[in-house]
């Protein structure tokens, strides 16, 4: 278990998902939940970077990670969860200034998350519940939270998250470069893109999905 978080944790960094001292990560077994202390760089975790808590009280939250609550009530709302990944995709959390779901434009992105929503705080009352019926969210202007039952499925749906946030925001660079430029006739994409620009610019900044 430590192994996986400790490979996915740098993942994260390697990939650019995650900044240096940005977010945090947390396995939960039976009524312990392991998650990584207060500080802790998830780019470079070594076993001393977890702190053992328990699942239903805060008598042990001292070294762990600031959020821990959020964490706990997730654990608790979800009892299928083993895993969660807190961390600061850029991407993702651009869109998220300005909307309050982000819809996927491309296949992959349809495939694994058809939708994901994006709530205004990161409030422990709201995220359990949202998690319960979305393997991800984006807590505005902050970071992701994704949950599931191993480290694999929480890794791949982080990154699919911020792949597919990350394409939205160069499609809409290229629909607008395509406006400016005007390309002439056969021009790469052009044909696409005309329509999604024109799109673009009658629904305005306020529609992510593109
Ligand atoms: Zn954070």
């Amino acid at each position: 278990m430590f192994n996986d978080i400790i490979k996915f944790g740098r993942e994260l960094l390697i990939q650019g998902i995650n900044n240096s001292h940005s977010g945090n990560v947390s396995a939960r077994r039976n009524n312990t939940i392991y998650i990584t202390r207060h500080g802790a760089r998830l780019g470079d975790l070594s076993y001393q970077d977890f702190v053992p808590v328990n699942l239903k009280d805060d008598k042990k939250d001292k070294d762990a990670s600031v959020e821990i609550k959020v964490h706990r009530a997730i654990y608790l709302a979800n009892p299928e969860a083993s895993a969660i990944i807190h961390c600061h995709p850029p991407h993702a959390i651009a869109l998220s200034l300005t909307c309050d779901r982000i819809i996927p434009i491309d296949m992959e992105g349809k495939y694994y998350l058809p939708e994901i929503p994006v709530i205004d705080e990161c409030v422990a009352e709201t995220l359990p519940q949202i998690l319960s019926k979305h393997k991800i969210a984006i807590v505005k202007g902050h970071g992701s939270f994704a949950i599931g039952k191993n480290f694999e499925e929480v890794y791949l749906n982080t990154s699919v998250c911020e792949s597919i946030s990350k394409i939205i925001v160069i499609n809409k660079i290229v629909q607008m470069t395509t406006r400016l430029n005007d390309p002439p006739a056969g021009g790469v994409g052009q044909t696409n893109n005309s329509a999604a620009a024109d799109k673009f610019v009658q629904t305005g900044p306020e529609e992510i999905s593109g």
